[in-house]
């Protein structure tokens, strides 16, 4: 019976550069779990608009392409919820759905004329 040959490790075949850019996911990995782990707000957020139990946010993404010359993109909307103790999002896009907008630009009024 062959003995089972012991594969040799392939992270010793990485060049600099690629070592270089896995420790450049391996941080931005940490950074979303941190995030996540402790409700942080993200610094792209730029606006932001409850709606019953949707929170919207209006907030610029990185896309994570490694030769990306266009990071951050957006801002976007999105959506964020709660299902089953767990806080789902989703890609909105460009403009707020018609109900959230008009929500939205209510309270945008009200602080403009409470500042008045
Ligand atoms: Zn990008």
């Amino acid at each position: 019976m062959p003995r089972k040959q012991k594969s040799p490790n392939p992270l010793e075949k990485l060049s600099e550069k690629e070592i270089e850019k896995l420790r450049e996911i391996d941080d931005r990995l940490r950074r979303v779990v941190h995030e996540r782990r402790t409700g942080q707000s993200r610094p792209g957020i730029q606006a932001e608009q409850t709606f019953g139990s949707i929170t919207f946010r209006y907030e610029t993404v990185r896309c994570g392409k490694a030769n990306c010359t266009r990071c951050p993109h957006g801002p976007y909307w999105y959506a964020y919820w709660k299902e089953g103790g767990r806080t789902r999002s989703r890609y909105v896009g460009r403009s707020l759905p018609e109900k959230a907008r008009a929500a939205y630009e209510a309270k945008q009024r009200a602080r403009l004329e409470s500042k008045a």
